[in-house]
């Protein structure tokens, strides 16, 4: 755990979430700021920064978040598919550097997967 960091917060349960699922090595969790009509969060309990940071020893919980991925999401009312997405880093743009993986869906179709700057 690192104890500046927020979602390793909400997984000891110091700031307070909307749980969807949780083991003991993964939680999901509603995004406090959706951007679709389905928008949650799978993450690690244990702390990894970043999908850059993980390695060899992190493949069982990154296979179990995305094995779990298409169940949460049909049971959240995103039956037909969803988005997922692992910001890293600074050219990621992740802003929280807890790796996580967000589910992004709902009843349509969402934009295209990145806007032509
Ligand atoms: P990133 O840009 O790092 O991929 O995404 C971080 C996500 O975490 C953002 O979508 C943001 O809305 C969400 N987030 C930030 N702080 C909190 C929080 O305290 N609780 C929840 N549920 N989501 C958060
Ligand atoms: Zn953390």
């Amino acid at each position: 755990m690192d104890p500046n960091c927020i979602f390793c917060k909400i997984v000891e349960g110091k700031i307070p979430s909307k749980k969807i699922f949780e083991d003991d090595d993964v939680l999901a969790f509603h995004d406090i700021n959706p951007l679709a009509p389905v928008h949650f969060m799978i993450i690690p309990k244990k702390h990894i920064a970043s999908l850059a940071e993980a390695g060899p020893e992190d493949a069982p919980v990154l296979g179990k978040i995305l094995s779990i991925a298409g169940r949460l999401a049909r049971e959240q009312g995103s039956p037909e598919g969803f988005r997922t997405i692992v910001n890293t880093g600074k050219i990621g743009r992740q802003d929280v550097y807890h790796l996580h993986v967000h589910i992004i869906g709902g009843p349509n179709p969402l934009p295209r997967m990145i806007a032509k700057e």
